[in-house]
């Protein structure tokens, strides 16, 4: 049998980016007004950094208006609400991402529930959680959205189809699973509990790997109808490559798995890169909703 065919989700998320700018720019001719996006970076986590950095430079390559906030570990989180309490009021922000993690000594959900649920752009506000849940205009997590997207661009119609999503976190694994009962898949939730995954999976027609544990799904989870999205992103020692180095892999064993599944998307170069896409994407979705525009086609 040939191998799976790879799902580019690089390829993917700059045909995004296009669209978004197009979106952009029609905002900008008919309101005056380009999408603002806020982001507020927490102490010095290197990983953080280049995260924040490279949301500001898509963010401004798509012709929308980003401001940056960079506070010190030592903030404190009255300090922290302050300044969201700021960005709710602030009519040129029309999202807020607070990058995670904060360090120990701030309450990450409280200060995600500070943040006003119209510029949720991330999506991990309760209300949003909600209404996604009950079939409202929710702001949807990013990275799920983004596998979501490649789905219906790949399928086309997703109806019927049998999804196993493996992993139940807030912010990838249950939004994954509303999103595929929402397009009319029948949708099973596979965790850490669940007896004998292995054939769980083998009869998906959709398999959405969102665990945190490297190589987990092996080649024979599959079958040769499956669809594989790999949401995984873990750093394995790679010797190979010299003494120290590291390498990224997802949740799924590509090597094995390519050869079984029908597609599949890799590590790097899949999920990863559509997450700041569909970030900026809510963004114009958050300005629409909030200002009363119309929503430009994206
Ligand atoms: P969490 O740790 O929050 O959740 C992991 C889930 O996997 C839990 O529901 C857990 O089950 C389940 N799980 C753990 N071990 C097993 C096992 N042996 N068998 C079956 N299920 C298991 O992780 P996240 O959802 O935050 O992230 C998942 C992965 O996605 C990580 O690799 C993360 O780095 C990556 N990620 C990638 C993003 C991207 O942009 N590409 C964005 C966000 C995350 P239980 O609930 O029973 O404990």
């Amino acid at each position: 049998m040939a191998d799976a065919e790879i799902i580019d989700g690089k390829a993917f998320a700059e045909k995004l980016r296009f669209r978004i700018a197009t979106a952009t720019e029609i905002i900008k001719e008919q309101y005056n007004k380009s999408p603002g996006l806020a982001v507020v970076l927490v102490g010095e986590d290197p990983a953080s950094e280049v995260y924040v950095r490279n949301k500001k430079k898509q963010t401004i390559e798509c012709g929308m208006t980003s401001f940056e906030h960079k506070l010190t570990n030592e903030v404190s989180q009255t300090e922290l609400l302050d300044l969201i309490q700021k960005l709710n009021a602030d009519d040129r922000v029309d999202g807020i991402l607070v990058q995670l993690p904060l360090p120990e000594h701030i309450d990450p959900q409280a200060v995600l529930d500070a943040i006003n649920p119209e510029k949720d752009v991330d999506g991990f506000h309760v209300v949003n959680a909600g209404k996604l849940a009950t079939g409202g205009d929710a702001l949807v997590p990013c990275t799920p959205l983004g596998c979501l997207l490649m789905l219906k661009d790949y399928f086309g119609d997703l109806s019927g189809k049998n999804a196993v999503v493996v992993g139940r976190s807030n912010i990838v694994g249950k939004p994954m699973a509303a999103l595929l009962t929402r397009e009319s898949c029948t949708v099973t939730i596979a965790h850490s509990r669940t007896k004998d995954l292995p054939s769980v999976c083998k009869s998906a027609d959709i398999l959405i790997a969102a665990v945190g544990k490297a190589e987990m799904v092996r080649g024979d989870w599959v079958n040769n109808e499956t669809v594989v999205i790999d949401v995984g992103i873990n750093r394995i020692p790679a010797p190979e490559r010299g003494e120290g180095k590291m390498r990224l892999v997802g949740d799924v064993n590509f090597e094995e798995v390519k050869q079984n599944a029908k597609a599949i998307t890799p590590v790097p170069g899949g999920v990863g890169p559509m997450t700041i896409a569909v970030l900026l994407r809510n963004t114009i979705q958050a300005a629409c909703q909030r200002r009363g525009w119309d929503l430009p086609n994206l």
